[in-house]
């Protein structure tokens, strides 16, 4: 099996990396921004907000089938920023940017890759943040993105099923990483656990789900 996840420099993305590399019979590649991807050889350069990388990266995969895509790259701009203190629209920009259109473009680049595989997954990182069900207000450029890209996963998943290519949309729990912070609800090792069980289960029968890592279901 071949997999790839993006944002894999650190946090969540890292350690699904590491999960993948240790599981017998596959192949697994992660991206990084810049000059980090020269240090190890499952590293692929990406920046997902820089339509001119995702060529090459399509390139450097060889024509090969790809099993699983990880769309984990993410941002939360201005978390101190509220409506109180005011959002600029440049953190509307860069949440878009990168957790939006970035999981367009790679889910574009690819999906030549994925059509290869016999059973091709697509996991779409995204969170709870962005479901209607849960709505106390507050971090506006972040969840109206993820809000988006949930909504962009199940159009995908719709487009894509006469082609055998399952979508899912997954929320990682609240995790204890640079962007969670040490407060978080949960180990980034139960985060990974979780999801690859997640990814396990996506299959025809199940695409278009919005689940969170322990398998409850979510509302869009
Ligand atoms: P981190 O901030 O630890 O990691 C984010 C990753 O995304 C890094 O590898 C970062 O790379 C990468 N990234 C950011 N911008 C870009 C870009 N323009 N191009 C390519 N890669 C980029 O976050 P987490 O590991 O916590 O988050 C992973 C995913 O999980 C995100 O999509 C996040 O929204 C989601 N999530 C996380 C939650 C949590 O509690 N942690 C809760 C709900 C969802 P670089 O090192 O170069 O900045």
């Amino acid at each position: 099996m071949r997999v790839l996840i993006t944002g894999a420099s650190r946090g969540i993305g890292r350690a699904l990396l590491d999960h993948y590399t240790a599981s017998p019979g596959t192949e697994a590649f992660g991206t990084v921004r810049g000059a980090a991807a020269d240090t190890d050889r499952r590293l692929l350069p990406l920046d997902v907000t820089r339509p001119e990388d995702f060529p090459p990266l399509a390139a450097r995969l060889d024509g090969a089938p790809l099993d699983l895509l990880v769309c984990n790259a993410g941002v939360f701009p201005g978390p101190d920023r509220s409506l109180a203190t005011g959002i600029p629209a440049s953190d509307f920009a860069a949440a878009f940017a990168v957790n939006v259109t970035g999981v367009w473009l790679t889910v574009e680049a690819l999906l030549p890759a994925l059509r290869l595989a016999p059973a091709p997954r697509i996991a779409i990182v995204s969170s709870l943040m962005g479901s209607s069900a849960r709505a106390p207000g507050g971090s506006y450029a972040y969840r109206a993105s993820k809000a988006a890209v949930t909504n962009l996963g199940r159009n995908l998943a719709a487009d894509l099923a006469s082609q055998g290519v399952a979508v899912g949309v997954y929320h990682p729990g609240w995790v204890r990483t640079n962007m969670g912070g040490p407060g978080a609800d949960i180990g980034i090792a139960e985060a990974v656990a979780g999801l690859t069980t997640r990814f396990d289960a996506l299959g025809p029968a199940s695409t278009g789900v919005f689940e969170g890592w322990d398998g409850t279901p979510l509302a869009f």
